[in-house]
């Protein structure tokens, strides 16, 4: 394992003086130019690469396939046949996948090959065994048949020292093939970023348990746990604190030292009650960013202890949205990926809307039939609707009138993780 990368600069988070309500674009912008990757790198078996970012460009070690060989069962023999019918007499043995036919098939002769073996010499060009009648001495076929038919080349796939996937790829099953085929038993991948999630809030209480009147069960925690996890970072669970300086502090401390990047929810506006915010900005390195967002309330950008903190707002659509509008492509480049701008595609809407300008607005949706469905109510408190989604529709920072039909930007909840 390598020693871990420097951490973020102190004003990491500092926003332009005299802003007001960032837009989305820009508040982006700034973001990802304030971002490097955290993780230190290890070595791990093709078997424990999955969903792992790799550290570093990979290059083929070996050409693929390396060898020319036979893509077809068959008969092979050199050069391409004219039109009409030939007769070849056969040689001894055969070649088959493994290990190579000894020995050089004469001009004018055939030899019976199997997919997969490499051509032995004195053979460029492959028949169909279906096109062909064979007895133990003859094979006879019609031509024409052009010179290096059903065969592949030596490097036609991958060339050796080809740079066949590159640092910061988010590594998948077909990758595992690719590394595999090259010669690669291991892969160079960074250590997972450990993303801390830590709820707050005096009316929180844990899910399952009895609630008493005016306590409501932490629903962002395991929300925001399982979409770190399914993005391929370690989530740590770093439990629910009231709204109380000292507990926070404590919290916040251990995340520090357990984690690479936190993400809290709920107080984090700059009300009384918003003892994120306070606590940040007397101790750490508080920023708030006022984006031009809906949903979404200002967020509490912050460093605890060198730790970058995502102070989210507490109602649980603006969370969901938030991580996946900006946290996600932050935690993407701190992972050691590409910073992420989610795939949209665009479709036409089931609905109608007239949006006013000023801030960009995300909202609940899924595709049905092919038409992007909004969810009946634009309620922030909805939780149903969150479950009820399958991604958002973004809509632009302008005013923008939709009616049934009109090309909408709908991004599937999975774009938004890094590739
Ligand atoms: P806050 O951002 O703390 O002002 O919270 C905004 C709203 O979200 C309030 O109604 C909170 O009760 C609610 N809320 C905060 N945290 C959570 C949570 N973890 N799960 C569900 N609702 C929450
Ligand atoms: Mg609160």
């Amino acid at each position: 394992m390598t020693l871990s990368p420097p951490p973020l600069h102190n004003d990491c988070f500092a926003l332009p003086a005299g802003v007001d309500w960032t837009p989305v674009d820009e508040a982006l912008a700034l973001l990802k130019s304030r971002m490097h990757p955290v993780t230190a790198e290890e070595s791990v078996s093709l078997n424990a690469a999955l969903g792992r970012v790799l550290a570093r460009d990979v290059t083929a070690l070996r050409a693929n396939p390396p060898l020319p060989n036979t893509a077809v069962d068959g008969y092979g023999f050199a050069g391409g046949k004219t039109k009409g019918d030939h007769v070849l007499p056969l040689v001894a043995g055969r070649a088959a996948a493994g290990p190579a036919y000894e020995g050089e098939v004469p001009d004018g002769h055939a030899i019976r090959i199997l997919t997969g073996a490499s051509l032995p010499p004195g053979v460029d060009t492959v028949v169909l065994q279906e096109d062909v009648s064979a007895n133990e001495t003859h094979i006879a076929f019609h031509g024409p048949i052009k010179a290096g038919a059903n065969t592949r080349k030596a490097g036609e796939d991958v060339l050796q020292g080809a740079v066949i996937l590159k640092a910061g790829r988010v590594v998948t099953p077909a990758d595992l093939a690719l590394a595999a085929a090259t010669g690669h038993g291991v892969l160079p991948v960074r250590l997972r970023l450990r993303v801390g999630v830590l709820s707050t809030g005096d009316e929180l209480i844990e899910p399952g348990g009895v609630a008493q009147p005016g306590q409501i069960y932490d629903a962002n925690r395991p929300m925001l746990l399982a979409v770190l996890h399914e993005m391929g970072f370690d989530a740590i669970d770093l439990g629910r604190v009231p709204d109380d300086p000292a507990a926070l502090r404590v919290a916040l401390d251990r995340a520090a030292a357990e984690t690479d990047v936190v993400l809290t929810s709920g107080g984090a506006s700059a009300g009384d009650e918003d003892h994120v915010s306070a606590l940040l900005r007397s101790e750490g390195t508080l920023q708030h960013w006022r984006i031009a967002l809906k949903p979404g309330r200002p967020l509490a950008l912050a460093l605890w202890k060198q730790t970058p903190v995502f102070g989210l707002p507490g109602n649980p659509v603006a969370a969901l949205v938030c991580t996946l509008v900006f946290a996600a492509p932050a935690l993407a480049v701190l992972a050691g990926s590409a910073w992420t701008a989610p795939e949209a595609v665009l479709l036409p809407a089931a609905f109608s809307k007239n949006k006013k300008p000023g801030r960009r607005e995300f909202l609940r949706a899924r595709l049905r039939e092919g038409r992007v469905e909004v969810f009946s109510s634009e309620g922030s408190g909805r939780i149903s609707g969150l479950s009820w989604a399958e991604g958002l529709v973004e809509l632009s920072d302008s005013a923008q009138i939709i009616a049934p039909g009109d090309l909408v930007r709908f991004i599937p909840f999975q774009s938004f993780a890094p590739r």
